[in-house]
């Protein structure tokens, strides 16, 4: 009896086996169905995926198409622009206002219309950098220091003004020559520490010497330099882009006019161009851009000239050369006629700067039309032309008290506006033979003298 039961035991444990193990297949089989299937889902999801990679592949080429289109006809644009101008400056040069050609008239309509919707080249603005940074050359031409002059030149790129000069100095000394008082030796650091622990006071300049950039900024002839840009002929250091930053200053242009290569790796300008760059502060760097072709220029040559000579046997005393102040607004004055800008070119260009008693450059001009004039038809109409000192005395700031430079002696107009503007002083290039302005002039003015030679 008891074996038959363990005999049937058996059977049923074995039966139940058999059933479990069909049981575990079937489930096995459900979990493959079902991962099976969410495989195939993920596998479809993957092609779309695919798909949708190959469109955006396509839409990237097409893309590239387009900008290489765009690109093209950028350089298209250029040039068809730089034609145009070309033409136009032929037409400028015929001394009388010819009826052109109707084939060129025919060909500047079309190519004014071709270039309406054309990107504005870079090239004028390039033109205005030059022309501020040759400024800021001549500041440096002021420096006494014997080894590196620096320049600086602020300007309101909206208005078309100068509105700050300076150049490093040493600190302004009332009624005596700061440049007796104070030392431009520039030792070695050395030697310097040597003579501090005898408890000697150091004569090296650094310790006195005022930098270009805070010069023009606190010779600036406006209260806010918002937005303005500053030129300067070395990478401002860690206390100029303060005072850049401080003044409102947006954008700051440089060449690296000095003897040392490496000078802008040093820390006090690599802290610099940080500190501007935190404060959003552009910094431009002229050199390769501009200074190969502007190296040309008389100002540029000069100041190249002075700080690649090698040093003064005693470099203690202030540099002997350096422009006086004379030569310095009249080459200002003649440098206004080197700006970019709409000139009268039918007549000879002249230029004029206005100066205050305490030698700040109050404001710049030169003749011409106005900046933003649509010139069209009436370009050859001298009345429309504004003469250098009107425009100076107009554009800026009020002049009473200052001193006129002006590359050629005044027009009757002029020297009407040139009194009642309260200018004390004239400074003059070209004579004239018009009695009508030497008369006003002279009746009211007691200070008026051509440039000295
Ligand atoms: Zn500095
Ligand atoms: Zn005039």
């Amino acid at each position: 009896m008891a074996s038959k039961m363990e005999e049937e035991i058996t059977r049923i444990k074995t039966e139940w086996d058999k059933t479990s193990e069909y049981m575990y297949i079937k489930q096995m089989e459900r979990v493959e169905d079902k991962m099976e299937c969410v495989f195939k889902k993920m596998i479809a999801e993957m092609e779309s995926v695919k798909k949708e990679m190959e469109n955006l592949e396509q839409d990237r080429e097409k893309k590239t198409e387009k900008f290489e289109k765009l690109k093209e006809k950028i350089e298209k644009a250029n040039k068809v622009k730089k034609q145009a101008r070309e033409q136009i400056q032929i037409l400028q040069q015929l001394d009388s206002p010819l009826e052109p050609e109707e084939s060129v008239v025919a060909k500047i309509a079309q190519i004014q219309q071709e270039t309406e919707s054309f990107p504005e080249e870079s090239g004028e603005s390039n033109n205005w950098d030059e022309y501020y940074m040759k400024i800021a050359c001549l500041a440096a031409l002021r420096s006494k220091d014997p080894r590196t002059p620096v320049g600086a030149c602020i300007a309101d790129k909206k208005s078309y003004q100068i509105v700050g000069i300076g150049y490093n100095a040493m600190p302004y000394v009332k009624t005596r020559d700061n440049d007796k008082i104070f030392s431009w030796s520039s030792e070695k650091k050395e030697d310097e520490k040597e003579k501090s622990k005898k408890g000697e006071i150091s004569k090296i300049k650094d310790h006195y010497v005022v930098h270009a950039a805070i010069n023009a900024i606190t010779n600036r002839t406006r209260n806010k330099l918002d937005g303005c840009t500053i030129y300067v002929t070395l990478k401002p250091d860690e206390d100029c882009a303060r005072a850049i930053q401080l003044a409102g200053i947006k954008e700051v242009v440089y060449c690296m006019f000095t003897r040392n290569e490496k000078r802008g790796e040093n820390k006090d300008m690599m802290n610099g161009e940080k500190f501007l760059k935190s404060n959003n502060i552009e910094l431009k760097d002229l050199k390769e851009s501009v200074l190969n072709k502007f190296d040309k220029n008389e100002v540029v040559k000069t100041l190249n000239s002075r700080i690649l000579s090698p040093p003064q046997p005693n470099d203690d005393g202030p540099y002997k050369n350096a422009l006086t102040w004379e030569d310095f607004f009249m080459k200002i004055a003649e440098l206004s006629k080197e700006r970019p800008g709409q000139f009268d070119t039918t007549d000879s260009r002249t230029g004029a700067c206005i100066v205050s008693p305490t030698k700040q450059v109050m404001a710049v001009g030169h003749s011409g039309y106005p900046e933003d004039m649509e010139l069209g038809e009436i370009e050859h109409n001298k009345e429309y032309i504004t003469h250098a000192e009107y425009r100076a005395i107009l554009g800026g700031p009020i002049v009473r008290g200052c001193t006129l430079y002006v590359t050629s002696y005044p027009c009757e107009t002029c020297a009407k506006l040139i009194v009642q503007s309260g200018i004390s002083a004239i400074v003059y290039g070209k004579p004239s033979k018009d009695p009508y302005p030497q008369r006003i002039l002279q009746e009211c003015l007691s200070n008026i003298r051509p440039k000295a030679d």
